[in-house]
Protein backbone atom coordinates (compact mmCIF):
# COMPACT_ATOMS: atom_id res chain seq x y z
CA UNK A 1 0.00 0.00 0.00
CA UNK A 2 1.46 3.63 -0.93
CA UNK A 3 2.42 5.83 1.89
CA UNK A 4 0.27 8.98 2.20
CA UNK A 5 2.81 11.66 2.12
CA UNK A 6 0.28 14.43 1.56
CA UNK A 7 -1.69 13.45 5.16
CA UNK A 8 2.02 13.84 7.04
CA UNK A 9 2.60 17.14 5.46
CA UNK A 10 0.59 18.91 3.18
CA UNK A 11 3.36 21.17 2.07
CA UNK A 12 5.66 18.19 0.49
CA UNK A 13 6.53 19.27 -2.98
CA UNK A 14 9.19 16.86 -3.98
CA UNK A 15 10.15 13.53 -2.58
CA UNK A 16 12.03 10.29 -3.38
CA UNK A 17 10.05 6.90 -4.39
CA UNK A 18 10.17 3.82 -5.90
CA UNK A 19 8.25 2.61 -8.41
CA UNK A 20 6.35 -0.46 -7.40
CA UNK A 21 4.03 -1.22 -10.57
CA UNK A 22 3.78 0.28 -13.97
CA UNK A 23 0.57 -0.88 -16.71
CA UNK A 24 -0.58 0.56 -19.94
CA UNK A 25 -3.53 2.06 -19.59
CA UNK A 26 -6.08 3.87 -22.39
CA UNK A 27 -2.70 5.17 -23.84
CA UNK A 28 -0.87 6.34 -20.70
CA UNK A 29 0.93 4.73 -17.80
CA UNK A 30 -0.11 3.80 -14.76
CA UNK A 31 2.54 3.92 -12.09
CA UNK A 32 2.16 3.06 -8.47
CA UNK A 33 4.71 4.68 -6.36
CA UNK A 34 5.75 3.18 -2.20
CA UNK A 35 5.32 6.58 -1.30
CA UNK A 36 3.54 9.63 -2.82
CA UNK A 37 2.79 13.44 -2.06
CA UNK A 38 0.83 13.61 -5.09
CA UNK A 39 -3.12 14.03 -4.06
CA UNK A 40 -5.57 11.65 -6.10
CA UNK A 41 -8.86 13.14 -6.89
CA UNK A 42 -11.14 13.43 -4.34
CA UNK A 43 -13.02 15.86 -2.05
CA UNK A 44 -13.85 17.94 -4.92
CA UNK A 45 -9.88 18.53 -5.43
CA UNK A 46 -8.44 17.37 -8.88
CA UNK A 47 -5.54 14.56 -9.10
CA UNK A 48 -2.47 16.40 -8.73
CA UNK A 49 -0.03 16.75 -11.64
CA UNK A 50 4.25 16.95 -11.80
CA UNK A 51 7.23 14.75 -12.58
CA UNK A 52 8.02 11.14 -11.81
CA UNK A 53 11.88 11.53 -12.64
CA UNK A 54 11.35 13.13 -16.60
CA UNK A 55 8.18 11.64 -16.93
CA UNK A 56 5.42 13.80 -16.55
CA UNK A 57 2.58 12.87 -13.84
CA UNK A 58 -0.78 14.00 -16.11
CA UNK A 59 -3.63 12.87 -13.19
CA UNK A 60 -3.70 11.07 -10.37
CA UNK A 61 -6.50 8.79 -9.52
CA UNK A 62 -7.12 6.58 -6.49
CA UNK A 63 -9.25 2.75 -6.81
CA UNK A 64 -9.66 0.29 -4.25
CA UNK A 65 -6.97 1.69 -2.16
CA UNK A 66 -4.39 1.66 -4.63
CA UNK A 67 -3.21 5.63 -5.78
CA UNK A 68 -2.32 5.70 -10.00
CA UNK A 69 -0.34 8.48 -11.26
CA UNK A 70 -1.30 8.90 -14.57
CA UNK A 71 1.79 8.98 -16.74
CA UNK A 72 2.80 9.75 -20.43
CA UNK A 73 5.49 7.50 -20.29
CA UNK A 74 6.23 4.35 -18.55
CA UNK A 75 8.89 3.95 -15.63
CA UNK A 76 10.85 0.54 -14.74
CA UNK A 77 9.52 -0.82 -11.99
CA UNK A 78 12.15 -1.07 -8.86
CA UNK A 79 13.45 2.09 -10.16
CA UNK A 80 13.98 5.06 -7.43
CA UNK A 81 13.04 8.43 -8.89
CA UNK A 82 12.73 12.12 -7.57
CA UNK A 83 9.28 13.16 -7.98
CA UNK A 84 8.09 16.52 -7.80
CA UNK A 85 4.43 18.24 -7.61
CA UNK A 86 3.15 21.17 -9.84
CA UNK A 87 3.49 23.15 -6.81
CA UNK A 88 2.26 26.39 -7.58
CA UNK A 89 -1.08 24.87 -9.14
CA UNK A 90 -1.55 22.28 -5.84
CA UNK A 91 -0.80 25.60 -3.58
CA UNK A 92 -3.70 27.68 -5.27
CA UNK A 93 -6.15 24.45 -4.86
CA UNK A 94 -5.12 24.20 -1.13
CA UNK A 95 -5.87 27.89 -0.67
CA UNK A 96 -8.92 27.89 -2.68
CA UNK A 97 -10.48 24.50 -1.01
CA UNK A 98 -8.93 25.85 2.73
CA UNK A 99 -11.45 28.99 1.98
CA UNK A 100 -14.03 27.11 1.18
CA UNK A 101 -14.40 25.33 4.21
CA UNK A 102 -14.01 29.04 6.34
CA UNK A 103 -16.87 30.60 3.77
CA UNK A 104 -19.21 26.55 4.00
CA UNK A 105 -18.79 27.00 7.90
CA UNK A 106 -19.45 30.21 8.46
CA UNK A 107 -22.75 29.91 6.33
CA UNK A 108 -23.58 26.68 8.40
CA UNK A 109 -23.29 28.15 11.52
CA UNK A 110 -24.97 32.07 10.92
CA UNK A 111 -27.87 30.75 8.22
CA UNK A 112 -28.19 27.05 8.61
CA UNK A 113 -27.71 26.00 4.90
CA UNK A 114 -25.70 23.28 3.73
CA UNK A 115 -22.87 23.16 1.10
CA UNK A 116 -24.50 21.11 -1.81
CA UNK A 117 -21.94 21.17 -4.35
CA UNK A 118 -18.53 22.20 -4.75
CA UNK A 119 -16.36 22.82 -7.53
CA UNK A 120 -12.73 23.77 -7.38
CA UNK A 121 -12.04 24.56 -11.29
CA UNK A 122 -8.84 26.09 -12.64
CA UNK A 123 -9.88 29.71 -12.72
CA UNK A 124 -13.00 29.58 -9.72
CA UNK A 125 -14.68 27.68 -7.01
CA UNK A 126 -17.83 27.23 -7.09
CA UNK A 127 -19.79 26.64 -4.14
CA UNK A 128 -23.73 25.55 -3.58
CA UNK A 129 -25.67 26.14 -0.62
CA UNK A 130 -29.44 25.15 -0.04
CA UNK A 131 -30.67 28.13 0.62
CA UNK A 132 -30.72 32.09 -0.63
CA UNK A 133 -28.19 34.54 0.47
CA UNK A 134 -28.46 38.21 -0.20
CA UNK A 135 -25.44 40.31 -1.19
CA UNK A 136 -25.18 41.59 2.30
CA UNK A 137 -25.24 38.44 3.85
CA UNK A 138 -22.53 37.40 1.80
CA UNK A 139 -20.53 40.43 2.37
CA UNK A 140 -21.15 39.74 6.20
CA UNK A 141 -19.75 36.33 5.49
CA UNK A 142 -16.67 37.12 3.33
CA UNK A 143 -15.96 39.88 5.92
CA UNK A 144 -15.86 36.96 8.71
CA UNK A 145 -14.02 34.71 6.22
CA UNK A 146 -11.07 37.10 6.07
CA UNK A 147 -10.63 37.88 9.59
CA UNK A 148 -9.98 33.93 10.32
CA UNK A 149 -7.27 34.65 7.30
CA UNK A 150 -5.99 37.04 9.75
CA UNK A 151 -6.42 35.08 12.95
CA UNK A 152 -3.73 32.98 11.00
CA UNK A 153 -5.22 29.81 13.36
CA UNK A 154 -3.87 26.68 12.66
CA UNK A 155 -5.43 24.20 10.90
CA UNK A 156 -5.79 20.19 12.45
CA UNK A 157 -6.77 17.09 11.22
CA UNK A 158 -8.65 14.50 13.24
CA UNK A 159 -9.08 10.69 12.76
CA UNK A 160 -11.96 10.11 15.33
CA UNK A 161 -12.80 6.74 16.50
CA UNK A 162 -16.03 5.24 15.56
CA UNK A 163 -17.20 5.56 19.28
CA UNK A 164 -16.47 8.98 19.56
CA UNK A 165 -17.37 9.68 15.90
CA UNK A 166 -21.06 10.11 16.72
CA UNK A 167 -20.74 12.86 19.35
CA UNK A 168 -19.16 15.07 17.08
CA UNK A 169 -21.31 17.72 14.78
CA UNK A 170 -19.44 18.07 11.66
CA UNK A 171 -20.36 18.96 8.19
CA UNK A 172 -20.38 16.00 5.97
CA UNK A 173 -22.01 15.31 2.15
CA UNK A 174 -22.33 11.27 2.95
CA UNK A 175 -23.15 9.35 5.71
CA UNK A 176 -19.51 8.12 6.83
CA UNK A 177 -18.88 5.69 9.32
CA UNK A 178 -15.65 4.77 9.02
CA UNK A 179 -11.54 5.61 8.89
CA UNK A 180 -13.40 9.17 8.83
CA UNK A 181 -10.98 12.31 8.49
CA UNK A 182 -12.47 15.51 10.16
CA UNK A 183 -10.47 18.82 8.85
CA UNK A 184 -11.05 21.23 12.04
CA UNK A 185 -10.52 25.26 12.04
CA UNK A 186 -11.10 26.43 15.40
CA UNK A 187 -13.70 28.37 15.28
CA UNK A 188 -15.13 28.01 12.23
CA UNK A 189 -15.63 24.79 10.89
CA UNK A 190 -15.04 20.73 11.00
CA UNK A 191 -15.85 18.96 7.96
CA UNK A 192 -15.36 15.45 6.84
CA UNK A 193 -12.41 15.79 4.08
CA UNK A 194 -9.93 13.64 2.48
CA UNK A 195 -7.79 16.53 0.67
CA UNK A 196 -4.80 18.39 1.29
CA UNK A 197 -5.60 21.98 3.04
CA UNK A 198 -3.22 24.64 3.95
CA UNK A 199 -1.72 24.69 7.43
CA UNK A 200 -2.59 27.43 8.81
CA UNK A 201 -5.37 30.23 7.59
CA UNK A 202 -2.60 32.95 7.17
CA UNK A 203 -1.86 31.06 3.99
CA UNK A 204 -4.89 31.50 2.27
CA UNK A 205 -3.99 35.54 1.84
CA UNK A 206 -7.62 36.72 0.84
CA UNK A 207 -10.75 35.13 0.06
CA UNK A 208 -13.30 37.19 -2.12
CA UNK A 209 -16.41 36.11 -3.09
CA UNK A 210 -16.85 37.72 -6.88
CA UNK A 211 -20.17 36.47 -7.87
CA UNK A 212 -23.32 34.40 -6.70
CA UNK A 213 -26.71 33.63 -8.20
CA UNK A 214 -30.06 32.00 -7.34
CA UNK A 215 -29.44 28.07 -8.14
CA UNK A 216 -31.58 25.31 -7.47
CA UNK A 217 -33.77 26.96 -4.58
CA UNK A 218 -30.45 28.08 -3.36
CA UNK A 219 -27.47 30.17 -4.36
CA UNK A 220 -24.31 29.41 -6.20
CA UNK A 221 -21.52 31.41 -5.06
CA UNK A 222 -18.19 32.20 -6.81
CA UNK A 223 -15.00 32.64 -4.80
CA UNK A 224 -11.43 32.97 -5.41
CA UNK A 225 -8.81 32.55 -2.62
CA UNK A 226 -5.02 32.95 -2.31
CA UNK A 227 -2.41 33.83 -5.54
CA UNK A 228 -5.88 33.73 -8.11
CA UNK A 229 -7.69 36.00 -5.83
CA UNK A 230 -4.88 38.18 -6.14
CA UNK A 231 -4.37 37.98 -9.57
CA UNK A 232 -8.04 38.57 -10.28
CA UNK A 233 -7.82 42.29 -8.55
CA UNK A 234 -4.96 42.84 -10.65
CA UNK A 235 -6.96 41.91 -13.75
CA UNK A 236 -9.73 44.31 -12.23
CA UNK A 237 -7.26 47.15 -11.29
CA UNK A 238 -5.92 47.20 -14.82
CA UNK A 239 -9.72 47.28 -15.92
CA UNK A 240 -10.77 49.82 -13.62
CA UNK A 241 -7.56 52.41 -14.29
CA UNK A 242 -8.42 52.36 -18.26
CA UNK A 243 -12.22 52.94 -17.68
CA UNK A 244 -11.17 55.68 -14.85
CA UNK A 245 -8.80 57.39 -17.31
CA UNK A 246 -11.34 57.37 -20.11
CA UNK A 247 -14.52 58.92 -18.48
CA UNK A 248 -11.79 61.02 -16.76
CA UNK A 249 -13.81 60.27 -12.87
CA UNK A 250 -12.06 58.65 -9.86
CA UNK A 251 -11.76 54.87 -9.65
CA UNK A 252 -14.23 54.60 -6.98
CA UNK A 253 -16.79 56.88 -8.70
CA UNK A 254 -16.85 55.46 -12.07
CA UNK A 255 -20.22 53.36 -11.81
CA UNK A 256 -21.85 57.05 -11.40
CA UNK A 257 -19.65 58.51 -13.82
CA UNK A 258 -21.03 55.73 -16.25
CA UNK A 259 -24.78 56.37 -15.01
CA UNK A 260 -24.07 60.04 -16.04
CA UNK A 261 -22.89 59.07 -19.58
CA UNK A 262 -25.95 56.85 -20.27
CA UNK A 263 -28.21 59.24 -19.32
CA UNK A 264 -26.34 62.00 -21.62
CA UNK A 265 -26.29 59.50 -24.41
CA UNK A 266 -30.22 58.50 -24.05
CA UNK A 267 -30.92 62.56 -23.82
CA UNK A 268 -28.78 63.00 -26.85
CA UNK A 269 -30.55 60.16 -29.00
CA UNK A 270 -33.78 61.43 -28.20
CA UNK A 271 -32.92 64.90 -29.16
CA UNK A 272 -31.01 63.47 -32.23
CA UNK A 273 -34.06 61.63 -33.01
CA UNK A 274 -36.37 65.13 -32.52
CA UNK A 275 -33.88 67.20 -35.03
CA UNK A 276 -33.56 64.35 -37.65
CA UNK A 277 -37.63 64.33 -37.81
CA UNK A 278 -37.35 68.77 -37.99
CA UNK A 279 -34.82 68.45 -40.85
CA UNK A 280 -36.97 65.48 -42.72
CA UNK A 281 -40.31 67.60 -42.65
CA UNK A 282 -38.11 70.60 -44.12
CA UNK A 283 -36.66 68.49 -46.76
CA UNK A 284 -40.80 67.29 -47.50
CA UNK A 285 -41.72 71.10 -47.36
CA UNK A 286 -39.09 72.07 -49.75
CA UNK A 287 -39.43 69.13 -52.64
CA UNK A 288 -40.32 70.45 -55.97
CA UNK A 289 -42.76 69.51 -58.43
CA UNK A 290 -41.02 66.79 -60.64
CA UNK A 291 -42.20 65.46 -64.38
CA UNK A 292 -40.54 61.80 -63.43
CA UNK A 293 -39.62 59.79 -60.45
CA UNK A 294 -37.88 61.07 -56.84
CA UNK A 295 -35.37 58.91 -54.83
CA UNK A 296 -34.27 59.77 -52.08
CA UNK A 297 -31.80 58.59 -49.51
CA UNK A 298 -31.50 59.54 -46.22
CA UNK A 299 -29.62 58.25 -43.21
CA UNK A 300 -31.06 57.12 -39.33
CA UNK A 301 -34.63 57.40 -40.89
CA UNK A 302 -38.05 55.57 -38.50
CA UNK A 303 -40.44 53.71 -40.87
CA UNK A 304 -42.86 57.32 -39.80
CA UNK A 305 -40.14 59.47 -41.26
CA UNK A 306 -39.70 57.75 -44.42
CA UNK A 307 -43.50 57.66 -44.53
CA UNK A 308 -43.93 60.94 -44.29
CA UNK A 309 -41.19 61.96 -46.61
CA UNK A 310 -42.76 59.83 -49.38
CA UNK A 311 -46.05 60.91 -48.84
CA UNK A 312 -44.36 64.61 -49.08
CA UNK A 313 -42.38 63.30 -52.48
CA UNK A 314 -45.62 61.40 -54.00
CA UNK A 315 -47.66 64.37 -53.63
CA UNK A 316 -45.27 66.53 -56.27
CA UNK A 317 -44.13 63.59 -58.63
CA UNK A 318 -45.65 62.34 -61.60
CA UNK A 319 -44.16 59.40 -61.40
CA UNK A 320 -43.07 57.10 -58.34
CA UNK A 321 -41.11 58.64 -55.34
CA UNK A 322 -38.67 56.18 -53.74
CA UNK A 323 -37.37 56.64 -49.91
CA UNK A 324 -34.13 54.61 -48.77
CA UNK A 325 -32.62 54.43 -45.53
CA UNK A 326 -29.11 52.51 -44.79
CA UNK A 327 -26.00 51.86 -46.13
CA UNK A 328 -24.05 49.95 -49.46
CA UNK A 329 -22.84 47.83 -46.67
CA UNK A 330 -25.67 46.71 -44.31
CA UNK A 331 -28.41 46.94 -46.90
CA UNK A 332 -31.55 49.65 -47.62
CA UNK A 333 -34.66 49.65 -46.27
CA UNK A 334 -37.03 51.39 -48.38
CA UNK A 335 -40.66 52.98 -49.28
CA UNK A 336 -41.65 53.79 -52.22
CA UNK A 337 -45.50 56.05 -53.26
CA UNK A 338 -47.28 56.72 -56.33
CA UNK A 339 -50.44 58.21 -56.95
CA UNK A 340 -49.81 57.16 -61.03
CA UNK A 341 -48.71 53.48 -60.98
CA UNK A 342 -49.46 50.31 -59.62
CA UNK A 343 -47.03 49.56 -57.03
CA UNK A 344 -48.23 46.46 -56.47
CA UNK A 345 -47.61 44.97 -59.54
CA UNK A 346 -44.24 46.69 -60.07
CA UNK A 347 -42.75 45.08 -56.55
CA UNK A 348 -42.11 42.18 -57.86
CA UNK A 349 -39.73 44.28 -61.02
CA UNK A 350 -38.25 46.86 -58.30
CA UNK A 351 -37.62 43.54 -55.91
CA UNK A 352 -35.47 41.54 -59.21
CA UNK A 353 -33.66 44.32 -60.19
CA UNK A 354 -32.30 45.93 -56.89
CA UNK A 355 -31.74 42.37 -55.06
CA UNK A 356 -35.03 42.77 -52.37
CA UNK A 357 -37.63 41.71 -51.01
CA UNK A 358 -41.23 43.65 -50.15
CA UNK A 359 -44.91 44.74 -51.01
CA UNK A 360 -48.09 46.50 -50.01
CA UNK A 361 -50.66 48.23 -51.64
CA UNK A 362 -50.77 49.67 -55.16
CA UNK A 363 -50.42 53.42 -53.39
CA UNK A 364 -47.30 52.51 -51.24
CA UNK A 365 -45.11 49.13 -51.08
CA UNK A 366 -42.26 48.88 -48.29
CA UNK A 367 -39.41 46.28 -47.95
CA UNK A 368 -35.69 45.68 -48.22
CA UNK A 369 -32.73 45.48 -50.79
CA UNK A 370 -29.17 44.71 -51.09
CA UNK A 371 -27.49 46.76 -54.36
CA UNK A 372 -25.65 49.98 -54.03
CA UNK A 373 -26.77 53.55 -53.92
CA UNK A 374 -25.71 53.81 -57.40
CA UNK A 375 -27.47 50.73 -58.82
CA UNK A 376 -31.03 51.92 -57.17
CA UNK A 377 -30.34 55.90 -58.51
CA UNK A 378 -29.79 54.39 -61.86
CA UNK A 379 -32.83 52.39 -61.67
CA UNK A 380 -35.19 55.02 -60.60
CA UNK A 381 -33.81 57.48 -63.44
ZN1 LIG B 1 -11.38 19.97 2.45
Amino acid sequence: MTEKLYYKDSHISSFEAKVISCVEKDGCWSVELDRTAFFPEGGGQPGDTGLLGSVRVLDTQEADGHIFHVADSPLEVGLSVTCSLDWDLRFRRMQHHTGEHIVSGLIHSLCGFDNVGFHLGEDDVTMDFSGELTRDELDRVELLANEAVYKDIPIVTLFPSPVSLPRLSYRSKLELTENVRLVRIPGYDLCACCAPHVKRTGEIGMIKLTDFMRHRGGVRVHLLAGLSAFEDCRVKYKNISAISAALSAPQNDTANAVDRIKKELADAKQEAVKLRGDLISLKAASLKETDGNICLFEPGLDTRMMRDLCNAGTAVCSGVCAVFTGSDIGGYKYIIGSRTTDLREQARAINEALSGRGGGSPEMIQGSVSAPRSEIEQFFK
